[in-house]
């Protein structure tokens, strides 16, 4: 691994920012930080960087310690690069200066050979010369990156270092960074609480709440199977559907589920986003496995978000308000009838009484044999520092 944090903790007076947390990242591997504000992304960032120094655990940079109870080595000699949202270029510098102002032991005609290089790299062939005032937002956060990338760094640290561009410039840095980064091999660890970011950039996501990780996988795998509904809620809006669980099954709108491992008369959350409901006009779509039985409800409301619709709609049992997208070629009119159904195997369903412990685990048993599966999601991992949990929850659905 190039970069491994151990058992890690960082208190602040009473607060406990950072709590015992793990994280392995490997050669050529992006492992993004994301969670809601105050969580404790940026101390653990800081805490690999050396520039904050945690109470508890280690972090180790290829395989060797740099921070225990006993040693800290300074960010400068950890082999690592930063990279932060104020990426602070000096002002007074040349592009080229910036850059070689990283390079340590090489003598100044190979500082200024290597700047030239890592500019080339990142597509600023010729402005070396430039001083920051004449680059453009991007230019200058592709300085900051040539600047980070010079030492040749195994890791790379970065704290959200793409908030300040707009929105297009972003998503082009950003990916052009990253394949620099790929290319060399480096680790990196990205920190931000943005979830489209988060899916875009990452191998791996770790969702942080509370100083903890709550879950870690592959963008895919978090989206698609979260350890509770605020993991789910994360990422997009959610339909919640409540039932109540009779002989491990619970009946809704859509059919009925299998609820295994659930005491009778608990009440459970049904979740699903709006882009896994399926949305018919003409005619109420013949029940099937995948998608159980169509609901029918009347358009609320429907808002052109320009690559799809959201519609929303007031669904005739209990009058309940569904939200649901479809392409953006198409807005049905206010009060057309339509029909919903959802897509049964991206389904979660979870107790309703859990959702405000944070450290319950999402545990979905393997499915029996002889239950009537339609659908189902594999069970999501368990994260490595929750405790276990005595009731599961699954996603399998019935018909
Ligand atoms: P954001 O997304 O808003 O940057 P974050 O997830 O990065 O948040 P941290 O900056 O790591 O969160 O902060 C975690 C907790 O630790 C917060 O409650 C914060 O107030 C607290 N904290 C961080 N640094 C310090 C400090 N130097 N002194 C006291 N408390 C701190």
């Amino acid at each position: 691994m190039k970069l491994s944090l151990e058992g890690v903790t960082r208190r602040f007076g009473a607060q406990l920012a950072v709590e015992h947390l793990d994280l392995n990242i490997a050669a050529g591997e992006v492992v993004t930080l994301l969670g809601p504000s105050g969580c404790g992304k940026s101390t653990t960032l800081r805490i690999a960087a050396g520039v904050e120094r945690q109470d508890g655990g280690r972090v180790l940079v290829d395989g060797q310690v740099v921070s225990d109870s006993s040693r800290h080595d300074p960010p400068e000699s950890r082999g690592v690069g930063l990279m932060f949202q104020e990426f602070a270029l000096f002002p007074h510098l040349t592009a080229a200066q910036n850059v070689a102002f990283g390079l340590k032991n090489q003598d100044r005609a190979e500082k200024k050979r290597r700047a030239v290089e890592e500019l080339e790299r990142v597509g600023l062939a010729g402005r070396g010369d430039c001083y920051p005032h004449q680059l453009s937002g991007g230019e200058q956060q592709r300085v900051a990156l040539a600047r980070a990338l010079a030492p040749k760094p195994s890791v790379m640290l970065m704290d959200e270092p793409f908030s300040s561009l707009d929105h297009r410039l972003r998503d082009q840095v950003r990916d052009e960074a990253l394949g620099i980064l790929k290319a060399a091999g480096a680790a990196v660890l990205l920190v931000t609480h943005d979830p489209d970011e988060a899916l875009r950039m990452s191998d791996r996501i770790a969702l942080m709440r509370a100083g903890r990780i709550v879950q870690i996988g592959a963008p895919y795998h978090v989206y698609n199977h979260p350890v509770d509904r605020k993991s789910a809620a994360f990422f997009s809006d959610l339909n919640i559907i409540h039932g109540m669980v009779r002989a491990q099954q619970t009946d809704t709108p859509f059919g009925r589920f299998l609820t295994p491992g659930l005491a009778d008369g608990a009440d459970v959350e049904i979740i699903i986003r709006p882009q896994h409901l399926k949305i018919d006009v003409d005619e109420a779509p013949t029940p099937c496995a995948r998608n159980g039985a169509p609901a029918r409800g009347v358009v609320e409301r429907a808002r052109f978000m320009g690559a799809y619709s959201l519609i929303e709609a007031r669904m005739d049992y209990h009058g309940d308000i569904l939200s649901a997208t479809i392409p953006g070629a198409f807005l049905p009119p206010i009060g057309e009838p339509l029909w919903l159904s959802l897509r049964r195997d991206r389904c979660f369903v979870f107790p309703c009484a859990v959702q405000t412990q944070l450290e319950w685990p999402y545990l979905a048993p393997q499915p029996k044999q002889g239950d009537r599966l339609i659908g189902h999601a594999s069970p999501a991992r368990r994260p490595r520092d929750v405790r276990d949990s005595p009731a599961n929850t699954s996603n399998v659905a019935a018909g």
